[in-house]
Protein backbone atom coordinates (compact mmCIF):
# COMPACT_ATOMS: atom_id res chain seq x y z
CA UNK A 1 0.00 0.00 0.00
CA UNK A 2 1.36 3.46 -1.21
CA UNK A 3 3.05 5.40 1.95
CA UNK A 4 0.15 8.28 1.12
CA UNK A 5 -2.44 6.13 2.01
CA UNK A 6 -1.19 4.41 4.95
CA UNK A 7 -1.25 8.07 5.97
CA UNK A 8 -4.66 8.45 5.13
CA UNK A 9 -6.01 5.21 6.28
CA UNK A 10 -3.90 6.18 10.23
CA UNK A 11 -5.38 9.16 10.02
CA UNK A 12 -9.09 8.58 9.29
CA UNK A 13 -8.31 5.38 12.47
CA UNK A 14 -7.20 7.91 14.58
CA UNK A 15 -10.30 10.44 13.74
CA UNK A 16 -12.26 7.24 14.38
CA UNK A 17 -11.00 6.74 17.90
CA UNK A 18 -11.16 10.07 19.14
CA UNK A 19 -14.83 10.01 17.98
CA UNK A 20 -15.49 6.52 19.96
CA UNK A 21 -13.14 7.82 23.11
CA UNK A 22 -15.67 11.08 22.76
CA UNK A 23 -18.68 9.32 22.57
CA UNK A 24 -17.86 7.08 25.77
CA UNK A 25 -16.18 9.78 27.58
CA UNK A 26 -19.61 11.77 27.07
CA UNK A 27 -21.74 8.28 28.46
CA UNK A 28 -19.71 8.05 31.06
CA UNK A 29 -19.92 11.52 32.40
CA UNK A 30 -23.48 12.08 31.64
CA UNK A 31 -24.28 8.49 33.58
CA UNK A 32 -22.16 9.73 36.21
CA UNK A 33 -24.10 13.15 36.29
CA UNK A 34 -27.50 11.18 35.84
CA UNK A 35 -27.04 8.89 38.52
CA UNK A 36 -25.91 11.71 40.87
CA UNK A 37 -29.31 13.73 39.81
CA UNK A 38 -31.03 10.08 40.65
CA UNK A 39 -29.30 9.36 44.23
CA UNK A 40 -31.11 12.82 45.09
CA UNK A 41 -34.12 12.18 43.83
CA UNK A 42 -34.29 8.78 45.42
CA UNK A 43 -32.96 10.38 48.32
CA UNK A 44 -35.81 12.89 48.35
CA UNK A 45 -38.31 10.45 47.21
CA UNK A 46 -37.64 8.20 50.01
CA UNK A 47 -38.32 11.00 52.69
CA UNK A 48 -41.51 9.88 54.97
CA UNK A 49 -43.62 12.82 53.57
CA UNK A 50 -44.01 10.76 50.24
CA UNK A 51 -43.52 7.59 51.19
CA UNK A 52 -45.26 7.72 54.57
CA UNK A 53 -49.19 8.27 55.36
CA UNK A 54 -51.30 10.38 53.31
CA UNK A 55 -53.32 13.05 54.66
CA UNK A 56 -50.46 15.78 54.44
CA UNK A 57 -50.76 17.24 50.58
CA UNK A 58 -47.52 17.94 48.57
CA UNK A 59 -45.44 20.57 48.79
CA UNK A 60 -41.94 21.01 49.19
CA UNK A 61 -39.96 18.80 51.10
CA UNK A 62 -39.26 19.00 54.76
CA UNK A 63 -36.18 20.58 55.66
CA UNK A 64 -34.81 21.44 52.25
CA UNK A 65 -32.10 19.21 50.41
CA UNK A 66 -29.28 20.43 50.45
CA UNK A 67 -28.35 19.49 46.48
CA UNK A 68 -32.39 19.92 44.91
CA UNK A 69 -32.98 23.37 44.73
CA UNK A 70 -35.67 23.19 41.65
CA UNK A 71 -37.87 20.83 42.06
CA UNK A 72 -41.21 18.91 40.78
CA UNK A 73 -43.85 16.93 42.53
CA UNK A 74 -47.10 15.91 41.59
CA UNK A 75 -49.90 13.22 42.96
CA UNK A 76 -52.29 10.96 41.43
CA UNK A 77 -54.14 8.37 41.65
CA UNK A 78 -53.29 5.39 40.22
CA UNK A 79 -56.72 4.51 38.56
CA UNK A 80 -57.00 7.97 37.20
CA UNK A 81 -55.77 9.06 33.99
CA UNK A 82 -54.48 12.71 35.24
CA UNK A 83 -52.05 14.34 38.35
CA UNK A 84 -54.72 16.08 40.45
CA UNK A 85 -51.85 17.81 42.55
CA UNK A 86 -49.17 19.62 41.09
CA UNK A 87 -46.16 21.54 42.95
CA UNK A 88 -43.44 23.04 42.07
CA UNK A 89 -40.71 25.23 43.64
CA UNK A 90 -40.26 27.49 40.16
CA UNK A 91 -43.09 28.16 37.88
CA UNK A 92 -42.52 30.25 35.18
CA UNK A 93 -42.93 30.80 31.61
CA UNK A 94 -39.18 29.49 30.76
CA UNK A 95 -38.75 26.53 32.84
CA UNK A 96 -42.16 24.48 32.24
CA UNK A 97 -43.05 21.66 34.04
CA UNK A 98 -42.41 18.29 32.81
CA UNK A 99 -44.88 16.37 30.49
CA UNK A 100 -46.47 13.39 32.38
CA UNK A 101 -47.79 10.69 30.47
CA UNK A 102 -49.87 8.78 33.33
CA UNK A 103 -49.35 4.90 31.87
CA UNK A 104 -45.21 5.45 31.72
CA UNK A 105 -45.51 6.97 35.16
CA UNK A 106 -47.12 4.05 36.46
CA UNK A 107 -44.84 1.77 35.13
CA UNK A 108 -41.59 3.35 36.65
CA UNK A 109 -43.83 3.66 40.29
CA UNK A 110 -41.74 1.60 42.29
CA UNK A 111 -43.40 -0.88 44.67
CA UNK A 112 -43.32 -0.93 48.58
CA UNK A 113 -40.10 -1.43 49.80
CA UNK A 114 -38.44 -1.87 46.22
CA UNK A 115 -36.03 0.97 44.80
CA UNK A 116 -37.41 3.73 42.64
CA UNK A 117 -36.99 3.54 38.84
CA UNK A 118 -35.77 7.09 37.51
CA UNK A 119 -36.96 7.75 34.45
CA UNK A 120 -36.39 11.37 32.25
CA UNK A 121 -39.57 12.98 30.57
CA UNK A 122 -39.14 16.22 28.57
CA UNK A 123 -40.73 19.47 29.64
CA UNK A 124 -44.42 20.58 28.51
CA UNK A 125 -42.52 23.42 26.04
CA UNK A 126 -39.09 23.31 24.80
CA UNK A 127 -35.96 20.88 24.37
CA UNK A 128 -35.09 20.91 27.80
CA UNK A 129 -36.14 17.52 29.91
CA UNK A 130 -36.82 16.48 33.71
CA UNK A 131 -35.77 13.54 35.91
CA UNK A 132 -38.35 12.04 37.60
CA UNK A 133 -38.60 9.46 40.49
CA UNK A 134 -42.36 8.18 40.48
CA UNK A 135 -43.40 6.42 44.23
CA UNK A 136 -46.48 3.96 45.05
CA UNK A 137 -48.16 4.98 48.52
CA UNK A 138 -48.11 2.52 51.01
CA UNK A 139 -51.75 1.81 49.89
CA UNK A 140 -50.81 1.56 46.35
CA UNK A 141 -53.87 3.70 45.26
CA UNK A 142 -51.82 7.41 44.61
CA UNK A 143 -48.50 7.74 42.88
CA UNK A 144 -46.13 10.73 43.67
CA UNK A 145 -44.11 12.10 41.41
CA UNK A 146 -40.25 13.89 42.18
CA UNK A 147 -38.73 15.36 39.58
CA UNK A 148 -35.66 17.97 38.98
CA UNK A 149 -34.89 19.54 35.45
CA UNK A 150 -31.92 18.25 33.51
CA UNK A 151 -30.79 21.97 32.27
CA UNK A 152 -27.65 21.72 34.49
CA UNK A 153 -26.73 18.17 33.76
CA UNK A 154 -27.32 19.27 29.90
CA UNK A 155 -25.38 22.37 30.04
CA UNK A 156 -22.41 20.47 31.80
CA UNK A 157 -22.26 17.44 29.12
CA UNK A 158 -22.65 20.47 26.69
CA UNK A 159 -19.60 22.07 28.08
CA UNK A 160 -17.84 18.84 28.28
CA UNK A 161 -19.34 18.01 24.83
CA UNK A 162 -17.57 21.31 23.41
CA UNK A 163 -14.11 20.95 25.12
CA UNK A 164 -14.11 17.36 23.31
CA UNK A 165 -14.73 18.33 20.12
CA UNK A 166 -12.33 21.36 20.38
CA UNK A 167 -9.84 18.65 21.54
CA UNK A 168 -10.61 16.35 18.81
CA UNK A 169 -10.09 19.09 16.57
CA UNK A 170 -7.26 20.40 17.25
CA UNK A 171 -5.62 16.56 17.61
CA UNK A 172 -6.64 16.12 14.10
CA UNK A 173 -5.69 19.28 12.47
CA UNK A 174 -2.17 18.41 14.83
CA UNK A 175 -2.42 15.32 12.65
CA UNK A 176 -3.29 16.60 9.55
CA UNK A 177 -0.21 19.08 9.47
CA UNK A 178 1.96 16.36 10.92
CA UNK A 179 0.97 14.12 7.96
CA UNK A 180 1.51 16.82 5.27
CA UNK A 181 5.02 17.49 6.91
CA UNK A 182 5.93 13.81 6.68
CA UNK A 183 5.00 13.50 2.96
CA UNK A 184 6.70 16.68 2.35
CA UNK A 185 9.44 15.77 3.34
CA UNK A 186 9.24 11.57 3.51
CA UNK A 187 7.20 10.83 0.18
CA UNK A 188 7.29 13.64 -1.72
CA UNK A 189 11.20 12.94 -2.30
CA UNK A 190 10.28 9.31 -2.69
CA UNK A 191 8.69 9.93 -5.56
CA UNK A 192 10.50 12.69 -7.13
CA UNK A 193 13.78 9.28 -6.50
CA UNK A 194 11.43 7.24 -8.21
CA UNK A 195 10.77 9.53 -11.26
CA UNK A 196 14.27 9.84 -11.45
CA UNK A 197 14.69 5.90 -11.43
CA UNK A 198 12.68 5.87 -14.06
CA UNK A 199 14.16 8.61 -16.12
CA UNK A 200 17.48 6.92 -15.37
CA UNK A 201 16.42 3.35 -16.35
CA UNK A 202 14.99 5.27 -19.87
CA UNK A 203 18.79 6.16 -20.30
CA UNK A 204 19.24 9.73 -18.84
CA UNK A 205 22.42 8.93 -16.78
CA UNK A 206 22.91 11.99 -16.10
CA UNK A 207 19.83 12.97 -14.15
CA UNK A 208 20.15 13.25 -10.49
CA UNK A 209 17.86 13.07 -7.58
CA UNK A 210 16.70 16.34 -5.62
CA UNK A 211 17.43 16.11 -2.02
CA UNK A 212 16.35 18.28 1.26
CA UNK A 213 19.45 17.84 2.45
CA UNK A 214 21.21 15.39 4.75
CA UNK A 215 18.78 15.79 8.05
CA UNK A 216 16.20 13.61 7.13
CA UNK A 217 16.22 10.03 5.92
CA UNK A 218 15.46 10.64 2.57
CA UNK A 219 17.89 13.65 2.29
CA UNK A 220 20.03 10.77 3.34
CA UNK A 221 19.07 8.42 0.82
CA UNK A 222 19.07 10.81 -1.62
CA UNK A 223 22.80 12.12 -1.33
CA UNK A 224 23.63 8.37 -0.92
CA UNK A 225 21.39 7.50 -3.95
CA UNK A 226 23.35 10.58 -6.13
CA UNK A 227 26.91 9.11 -5.28
CA UNK A 228 26.07 5.89 -6.39
CA UNK A 229 24.34 7.32 -9.46
CA UNK A 230 27.78 9.74 -10.14
CA UNK A 231 29.44 6.08 -9.70
CA UNK A 232 27.76 3.88 -11.94
CA UNK A 233 27.35 7.07 -14.77
CA UNK A 234 31.67 7.36 -14.55
CA UNK A 235 31.64 3.45 -14.77
CA UNK A 236 29.07 3.60 -17.49
CA UNK A 237 31.45 6.55 -19.06
CA UNK A 238 34.69 4.60 -18.25
CA UNK A 239 33.06 1.42 -20.26
CA UNK A 240 32.16 3.30 -22.96
CA UNK A 241 35.30 4.95 -23.36
CA UNK A 242 37.09 1.71 -22.98
CA UNK A 243 35.09 0.12 -25.72
CA UNK A 244 35.57 2.77 -28.26
CA UNK A 245 39.40 2.19 -27.13
CA UNK A 246 39.18 -1.58 -28.05
CA UNK A 247 37.24 -0.84 -31.61
CA UNK A 248 39.04 1.74 -32.32
CA UNK A 249 42.37 -0.13 -31.49
CA UNK A 250 40.98 -3.25 -33.37
CA UNK A 251 40.45 -0.71 -36.47
CA UNK A 252 43.88 0.26 -36.50
CA UNK A 253 45.40 -2.68 -36.05
CA UNK A 254 43.45 -4.68 -38.73
CA UNK A 255 44.17 -1.23 -41.07
CA UNK A 256 48.41 -1.39 -39.86
CA UNK A 257 48.17 -5.40 -40.86
CA UNK A 258 46.43 -4.89 -43.83
CA UNK A 259 48.94 -2.59 -45.47
CA UNK A 260 51.99 -5.61 -45.46
CA UNK A 261 49.36 -8.18 -46.21
CA UNK A 262 48.09 -6.17 -49.45
CA UNK A 263 51.61 -5.58 -50.29
CA UNK A 264 52.43 -9.45 -50.25
CA UNK A 265 49.08 -10.20 -52.11
CA UNK A 266 50.09 -7.75 -54.85
CA UNK A 267 53.71 -9.55 -55.27
CA UNK A 268 51.92 -13.06 -55.73
CA UNK A 269 49.57 -11.97 -57.80
CA UNK A 270 52.29 -10.19 -60.29
CA UNK A 271 54.32 -13.45 -60.04
CA UNK A 272 51.23 -15.42 -61.15
CA UNK A 273 50.21 -12.94 -63.86
CA UNK A 274 54.00 -13.33 -65.24
CA UNK A 275 55.51 -10.05 -63.98
CA UNK A 276 58.16 -11.61 -62.42
CA UNK A 277 60.23 -13.19 -65.01
CA UNK A 278 64.02 -11.92 -64.71
CA UNK A 279 65.89 -13.52 -61.64
CA UNK A 280 66.45 -9.52 -60.63
CA UNK A 281 62.50 -8.84 -60.31
CA UNK A 282 62.28 -11.93 -58.69
CA UNK A 283 64.31 -11.25 -55.59
CA UNK A 284 63.49 -7.95 -55.35
CA UNK A 285 59.94 -8.61 -55.11
CA UNK A 286 61.15 -11.77 -52.11
CA UNK A 287 62.73 -8.96 -50.15
CA UNK A 288 60.54 -6.80 -50.48
CA UNK A 289 57.82 -9.50 -49.47
CA UNK A 290 60.32 -10.38 -46.49
CA UNK A 291 60.56 -6.85 -45.21
CA UNK A 292 56.75 -6.59 -45.12
CA UNK A 293 56.31 -10.10 -43.53
CA UNK A 294 58.93 -9.08 -40.68
CA UNK A 295 56.94 -6.01 -40.54
CA UNK A 296 53.89 -8.01 -39.54
CA UNK A 297 55.46 -10.44 -37.63
CA UNK A 298 56.68 -6.82 -35.32
CA UNK A 299 53.43 -5.71 -35.48
CA UNK A 300 51.75 -8.87 -34.34
CA UNK A 301 54.06 -9.32 -31.67
CA UNK A 302 53.82 -5.57 -30.25
CA UNK A 303 49.81 -6.25 -30.64
CA UNK A 304 50.46 -9.67 -28.31
CA UNK A 305 52.60 -7.62 -26.11
CA UNK A 306 50.26 -5.09 -25.70
CA UNK A 307 46.72 -7.15 -25.35
CA UNK A 308 49.21 -8.95 -22.92
CA UNK A 309 50.06 -5.76 -20.56
CA UNK A 310 46.03 -4.90 -20.95
CA UNK A 311 45.44 -8.17 -19.11
CA UNK A 312 47.20 -6.62 -16.15
CA UNK A 313 48.89 -10.17 -15.33
CA UNK A 314 51.09 -10.02 -12.23
CA UNK A 315 54.60 -9.44 -13.60
CA UNK A 316 57.81 -11.91 -13.67
CA UNK A 317 59.50 -9.33 -11.26
CA UNK A 318 63.19 -9.34 -10.17
CA UNK A 319 65.54 -7.08 -9.41
CA UNK A 320 66.90 -5.13 -12.42
CA UNK A 321 69.63 -3.00 -12.55
CA UNK A 322 68.18 -0.25 -14.81
CA UNK A 323 71.44 1.72 -15.51
CA UNK A 324 73.00 -1.89 -16.84
CA UNK A 325 70.00 -2.54 -19.25
CA UNK A 326 70.42 1.51 -20.23
CA UNK A 327 74.50 0.56 -20.49
CA UNK A 328 73.27 -2.20 -23.26
CA UNK A 329 70.65 -0.04 -25.27
CA UNK A 330 73.36 2.43 -25.69
CA UNK A 331 76.14 -0.18 -26.70
CA UNK A 332 73.20 -1.87 -29.29
CA UNK A 333 72.59 1.84 -30.85
CA UNK A 334 76.26 2.68 -31.01
CA UNK A 335 76.67 -1.07 -33.11
CA UNK A 336 73.64 -0.21 -35.25
CA UNK A 337 74.34 3.94 -35.70
CA UNK A 338 78.56 4.21 -35.26
CA UNK A 339 78.08 7.91 -36.57
CA UNK A 340 74.93 8.92 -34.05
CA UNK A 341 77.03 11.09 -30.86
CA UNK A 342 75.36 8.94 -27.98
CA UNK A 343 76.08 10.10 -24.66
CA UNK A 344 75.55 7.56 -21.29
CA UNK A 345 75.39 8.70 -17.76
CA UNK A 346 74.33 6.06 -15.81
CA UNK A 347 73.85 5.61 -11.85
CA UNK A 348 73.47 2.43 -10.50
CA UNK A 349 69.71 2.39 -9.93
CA UNK A 350 67.72 -1.06 -9.03
CA UNK A 351 64.23 -1.45 -9.47
CA UNK A 352 61.97 -4.60 -9.35
CA UNK A 353 60.52 -5.64 -12.49
CA UNK A 354 60.19 -7.66 -15.73
CA UNK A 355 63.92 -7.52 -17.58
CA UNK A 356 62.68 -7.89 -21.24
CA UNK A 357 60.09 -5.47 -20.56
CA UNK A 358 62.30 -2.87 -19.25
CA UNK A 359 64.74 -3.53 -22.04
CA UNK A 360 62.31 -3.10 -24.64
CA UNK A 361 61.61 0.14 -23.02
CA UNK A 362 65.26 1.22 -23.29
CA UNK A 363 65.04 0.03 -26.60
CA UNK A 364 62.01 1.31 -27.75
CA UNK A 365 63.03 5.03 -26.31
CA UNK A 366 66.55 4.67 -27.73
CA UNK A 367 65.60 3.46 -31.51
CA UNK A 368 63.15 6.27 -31.29
CA UNK A 369 65.39 9.14 -30.55
CA UNK A 370 67.27 7.72 -33.48
CA UNK A 371 64.59 6.80 -36.11
CA UNK A 372 62.94 9.96 -35.57
CA UNK A 373 66.06 12.88 -35.25
CA UNK A 374 68.20 13.63 -38.49
CA UNK A 375 71.31 11.62 -38.66
CA UNK A 376 73.98 13.40 -36.33
CA UNK A 377 71.94 14.40 -34.11
CA UNK A 378 73.03 14.09 -30.31
CA UNK A 379 71.71 11.73 -27.66
CA UNK A 380 71.77 11.61 -24.35
CA UNK A 381 70.71 8.79 -21.82
CA UNK A 382 70.87 9.03 -18.30
CA UNK A 383 69.30 6.75 -15.22
CA UNK A 384 69.04 7.62 -11.78
CA UNK A 385 67.38 8.72 -8.80
CA UNK A 386 64.72 11.35 -8.84
CA UNK A 387 62.78 12.16 -5.84
CA UNK A 388 62.93 8.68 -4.49
CA UNK A 389 61.92 7.33 -7.52
CA UNK A 390 64.28 5.86 -10.44
CA UNK A 391 64.46 7.51 -13.30
CA UNK A 392 65.48 7.11 -17.04
CA UNK A 393 66.06 9.84 -19.42
CA UNK A 394 66.29 9.71 -23.14
CA UNK A 395 66.67 13.08 -24.74
CA UNK A 396 68.17 14.24 -28.27
CA UNK A 397 68.59 17.32 -30.64
CA UNK A 398 66.06 16.30 -32.69
CA UNK A 399 63.13 18.12 -34.54
CA UNK A 400 61.06 18.33 -31.47
CA UNK A 401 57.56 18.20 -31.40
CA UNK A 402 54.21 20.57 -31.29
CA UNK A 403 52.51 20.31 -28.02
CA UNK A 404 49.46 18.40 -30.25
CA UNK A 405 51.67 16.24 -31.33
CA UNK A 406 53.37 15.75 -27.96
CA UNK A 407 49.93 14.88 -26.28
CA UNK A 408 49.53 12.24 -28.59
CA UNK A 409 52.69 10.32 -28.69
CA UNK A 410 51.86 7.76 -25.95
CA UNK A 411 48.89 7.14 -28.06
CA UNK A 412 48.49 3.38 -29.82
CA UNK A 413 48.95 3.57 -33.89
CA UNK A 414 49.71 7.76 -32.93
CA UNK A 415 52.53 8.27 -35.71
CA UNK A 416 53.34 12.37 -36.35
CA UNK A 417 53.75 11.73 -39.69
CA UNK A 418 52.17 8.57 -40.85
CA UNK A 419 54.29 7.82 -44.19
CA UNK A 420 57.21 8.65 -42.66
CA UNK A 421 56.66 6.73 -39.75
CA UNK A 422 56.00 2.98 -41.77
CA UNK A 423 58.54 3.60 -44.17
CA UNK A 424 60.82 4.02 -41.16
CA UNK A 425 59.35 0.45 -39.69
CA UNK A 426 57.56 1.79 -37.01
CA UNK A 427 54.63 0.36 -35.61
CA UNK A 428 53.37 3.46 -34.07
CA UNK A 429 53.14 1.54 -31.23
CA UNK A 430 56.33 1.81 -29.72
CA UNK A 431 55.59 4.66 -26.93
CA UNK A 432 52.11 2.93 -26.36
CA UNK A 433 54.09 0.11 -25.36
CA UNK A 434 56.40 1.79 -22.89
CA UNK A 435 53.58 3.78 -21.12
CA UNK A 436 51.95 0.59 -20.90
CA UNK A 437 55.39 -1.30 -19.55
CA UNK A 438 55.87 1.65 -17.13
CA UNK A 439 52.45 2.03 -15.76
CA UNK A 440 52.26 -2.00 -15.12
CA UNK A 441 55.49 -1.24 -12.75
CA UNK A 442 53.84 1.25 -10.80
CA UNK A 443 55.39 4.03 -12.56
CA UNK A 444 54.83 7.20 -15.07
CA UNK A 445 55.92 7.57 -18.60
CA UNK A 446 55.75 11.40 -20.27
CA UNK A 447 57.72 13.56 -22.71
CA UNK A 448 58.96 17.08 -22.88
CA UNK A 449 59.67 18.64 -26.52
CA UNK A 450 59.83 21.72 -28.07
CA UNK A 451 59.91 22.34 -31.58
CA UNK A 452 63.21 22.72 -33.14
CA UNK A 453 64.70 22.25 -29.56
CA UNK A 454 64.70 18.28 -29.51
CA UNK A 455 62.88 15.98 -27.08
CA UNK A 456 63.27 14.21 -24.05
CA UNK A 457 61.60 10.83 -22.45
CA UNK A 458 61.08 10.49 -19.54
CA UNK A 459 59.92 6.96 -17.30
CA UNK A 460 59.54 6.83 -13.82
CA UNK A 461 59.43 4.08 -11.45
CA UNK A 462 59.95 2.73 -8.37
CA UNK A 463 63.47 1.79 -6.66
CA UNK A 464 63.41 -2.11 -5.22
CA UNK A 465 62.44 -2.35 -2.08
CA UNK A 466 66.31 -3.41 -0.90
CA UNK A 467 67.27 0.21 -2.49
CA UNK A 468 68.21 2.29 0.67
CA UNK A 469 67.12 5.42 -0.90
CA UNK A 470 63.28 4.36 -1.39
CA UNK A 471 62.89 6.68 1.77
CA UNK A 472 63.12 10.43 1.42
CA UNK A 473 66.27 11.14 2.49
CA UNK A 474 66.93 12.92 6.06
CA UNK A 475 66.98 16.82 6.09
CA UNK A 476 70.24 18.22 5.71
CA UNK A 477 71.97 19.90 8.79
CA UNK A 478 73.32 22.77 7.87
P1 LIG B 1 56.83 4.62 -34.12
O1 LIG B 1 58.17 5.00 -33.63
O2 LIG B 1 56.68 3.20 -34.44
O3 LIG B 1 56.28 5.51 -35.16
P2 LIG B 1 56.14 5.41 -31.48
O4 LIG B 1 54.94 5.13 -30.67
O5 LIG B 1 57.42 4.95 -30.93
O6 LIG B 1 55.84 4.79 -32.88
O7 LIG B 1 56.20 6.93 -31.73
C1 LIG B 1 55.05 7.62 -32.10
C2 LIG B 1 55.40 8.88 -32.86
O8 LIG B 1 55.99 9.83 -31.97
C3 LIG B 1 56.44 8.71 -33.91
O9 LIG B 1 55.83 8.28 -35.12
C4 LIG B 1 57.03 10.07 -34.03
O10 LIG B 1 56.23 10.89 -34.87
C5 LIG B 1 56.94 10.61 -32.63
N1 LIG B 1 58.24 10.48 -31.92
C6 LIG B 1 58.61 9.48 -31.10
N2 LIG B 1 59.84 9.69 -30.59
C7 LIG B 1 60.26 10.88 -31.11
C8 LIG B 1 61.45 11.64 -30.96
N3 LIG B 1 62.46 11.27 -30.19
N4 LIG B 1 61.52 12.82 -31.65
C9 LIG B 1 60.49 13.24 -32.42
N5 LIG B 1 59.35 12.54 -32.59
C10 LIG B 1 59.24 11.39 -31.96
Amino acid sequence: MPLRRRLLVGFVAVAAVLVVTNLALSGTFRSFLIDRVDRQLTEVASRPVFAGERGRGPGPPPGESQTLTEYFIAVGDRNATGFSRRSSAFADEDRPPPRLDHGEVLRHAARRGAPPRPFTAPAERGGSSWRLVAVSSPRGDQVTVVGTRLDEVDATLGRIRLVQLAAAAAVLVALGVVSWWMLRLGVHPLEDMARTADAIAGGDLSRRVDHPGEKTETGRLGKALNSMLGRIEEAFRAREASEARVRRFAADASHELRTPLTSIQGYTELWRAGGLQSEEKLSEAMRRMEQEARRMAALVEDLLLLARLDQNRPLDRTGVRLDELAADGVRDARAVDPERPIEASLEPVVVDGDEMQLRQVVANLITNARVHTPAGAAVRVSVGVKEVRARLEVADDGPGMDAATLAKVFDRFFRADPSRGRAAGGTGLGLAIVAAITEAHGGRAFAHSLLGRGSTFVVDLPLAAGDGRTRPPAPQRT
